[in-house]
């Protein structure tokens, strides 16, 4: 079975998983100061799939890291200039060649969903985890960040009681397109024992 190294790219060793603290263990961690507590006795039955590069459909730079940390240099690109004064994060990004980076605990509420809904509960931020696929709407996702989403959702199904796994796209509906349509949906749930693919 695949999974990440301490460096974050997969190799086979032995799966992934999260602590009682709500870190992945074999993630890359780089804190973000974007997060806050989830509300009181709320449980974690969300996961949110999300696509994310900067600038769009560029992979080789560090831009989505330095806008979770509040680093990025917004006059680096035309593109970046409606990100100033953003603060934005998200539990995990899964880059182009399957490395796994972290930036908020899970156990901490990230700021990936903004306004959102899901069945009418709506702050969708308070009871889910949200993953960065690095990418955009017009380009297939690759092998390896589909392996790294399979083995990071098993290590997260393991430690929360998630029912639903959603894009992003479908709980702000109208305002969020991501994942988007390359995101192959029945191939990747298809890898989840128990789950399948419904479009609601
Ligand atoms: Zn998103």
């Amino acid at each position: 079975m695949l999974a990440q190294t301490k460096t974050g790219v997969a190799s086979e060793l032995q799966p992934i998983a999260i602590d009682a603290q709500g870190w992945c263990t074999q993630a890359l961690v780089r804190p973000s100061p974007n997060f806050g507590p989830r509300p009181d006795a709320v449980e974690i039955s969300l996961l949110v799939i999300h696509n994310i590069s900067l600038p769009v459909g560029e992979y080789r730079q560090d831009h989505v890291s330095a806008l979770f940390q509040n680093r990025l240099n917004c006059d680096a690109h035309p593109d970046f200039a409606s990100l100033r004064g953003l603060q934005v994060s998200s539990h995990f990004l899964i880059r182009r060649d399957g490395q796994l980076l972290q930036y908020v605990s899970c156990l901490q509420r990230a700021w990936h969903a903004g306004v959102s809904e899901l069945f009418g509960r709506q702050g969708c931020n308070d009871f889910s985890i949200g993953i960065e696929l690095e990418g955009c709407d017009t380009e297939p996702f690759e092998a390896a960040q589909y392996q790294g989403l399979t083995m990071l959702t098993t290590a997260l199904l393991q430690r929360y009681p998630i029912t639903h796994i959603a894009g992003h796209s479908e709980i702000a509906s109208g305002r969020k397109t991501d994942p988007g349509p390359c995101f192959d949906w029945s191939s990747f749930l298809a890898t989840l024992p128990g789950w399948e693919y419904r479009d609601n």
